[in-house]
């Protein structure tokens, strides 16, 4: 079997991840955060490991600014929901996925303007294209750092200088570069990072956040969801501090165990080694699929202007039955379709039936990019 669909959820995992959820449901098992007797507290420093793995990732001196959600979705919700409301105008790409576009669809009936800044066909977006959609009333700008679909790489940095210019909040989705891709969140001007544990970061799914940097003033996002977290139980209203402002209810601390390990085989193997084993892979996939007359590739040329995904179609098939041709004939398993991400696709030209998408990790070797691409070639030969 060869799985190149990383950019849905990553697999294999690392198998200290595993060994971590078995260990906290073996030998852990308490609640974070309560109790206070010795298996909540160890429950409780595993958590803050995992707070501290990411904020070392991120670039963030202080970890008790990383929030835990169920993963890039509910963050997502969160601070959309949360920093936006009737009257604001709110920025964002071309190229999103549902993830953010959903949320703001839902913000528009609420009196919410929401400005897209046109990318490229191939998906890259000019600073200038978000600049031109600015206006007085832009309360914040919101764009994925990685197209899931085609990979294009979006030029965060620049657009953060130019909200830190104008006072305007920069969010960061993450969710197709976190664990591959360097992310600073000082140096990229980056306000809040959302990111998703089971992709990149190579944790268990169902869990994810949100990094805030130093100069973001959580008192202007209210907490979505109140209740009990162990903190001032003597008081009814939601505490105001960070991180128990946004993680009331009992967490998922069998994914965060799971997260915190994964996290620390990230930096372990590194980010940049990872980062570069992913651009031969991509490489070694646009020049393969692009001797292939029949196929048509999506996204930019060049490797190190994308993450390692790449969209391409075949002259004849649809999406999906080529995906489940590769599926049952060759054991190749990617995702075909439009990948929750219509908006992307239409910026590609690729809507309605989208593309097939080849995703690989940080496990997929070079014998299996060249088995896919032959897979391929096998197909549009009609073998
Ligand atoms: N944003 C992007 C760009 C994504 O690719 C995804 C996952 N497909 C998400 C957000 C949602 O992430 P999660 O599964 O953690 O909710």
């Amino acid at each position: 079997m060869i799985y190149l669909d990383n950019a849905a959820t990553s697999w294999p995992k690392p198998d200290c991840v595993t060994e971590a959820i078995v260990r906290y449901l073996r030998d852990i098992g308490g609640s974070p955060g309560r109790s206070g007797h010795q298996l909540a507290n160890a429950a409780e420093r595993l958590r803050l490991d995992a707070r501290e793995a990411l904020a070392e990732l991120f670039g963030l001196a202080n970890p008790l600014r990383v929030v835990f959600t169920s993963g890039a979705t509910a963050a997502l919700n969160l601070v959309l929901r949360g920093l936006l409301g009737p009257g604001s105008h709110v920025v964002t790409s071309g190229i999103e996925h549902n993830a953010v576009m959903r949320p703001l669809r839902a913000l528009e009936t609420q009196g919410v303007e929401v400005g897209i800044a046109a990318c490229a066909p191939d998906g890259t977006l000019a600073p200038a294209a978000v600049a031109e959609q600015l206006r007085p009333q832009t309360r914040l700008i919101v764009v994925n750092h990685a197209s899931n679909v085609c990979g294009t790489l979006l030029p965060i940095r620049a657009i953060g200088a130019l909200a830190r210019e104008r006072g305007i909040a920069f969010v960061v989705d993450a969710a197709q570069t976190a664990g591959c891709q360097p992310i600073d969140l000082e140096a990229d001007n980056i306000d809040v990072l959302v990111f998703s544990g089971h992709k990149g970061l190579l944790g268990p799914t169902g869990v994810g956040g949100l990094a805030f940097s130093p100069r973001f003033d959580v008192g202007r996002l209210p907490a979505a969801v109140f209740g009990g977290t162990g903190s001032r139980s003597e008081d009814e209203h939601q505490p105001d501090f960070l991180p128990d402002k946004y993680e009331a209810g009992t967490p998922n601390i069998v994914g965060i165990a799971g997260l915190a390990a994964s996290v620390r085989y990230v930096l372990a193997r590194g980010v940049s080694a990872i980062r570069a084993h992913e651009q031969r892979l991509t490489r070694r996939l646009l020049d393969g699929l692009g001797t292939i007359g029949q196929v048509r590739l999506f996204g930019p040329p060049t490797a190190s202007a994308r993450t390692a995904v790449v969209s391409f179609t075949l002259a004849g098939w649809s999406s999906s039955q080529l995906a489940q041709q590769l599926d049952e004939r060759f054991g190749i398993l990617c995702r075909p379709g439009l990948h929750c991400a219509p908006r992307a696709h239409r910026t590609l030209g690729t809507f309605p039936d989208g593309t097939v998408r080849f995703a690989p990790g940080p496990f997929t070797t070079e014998a299996q990019i060249d088995a896919a691409v032959a897979a391929v070639a096998r197909l549009a030969h009609g073998q």
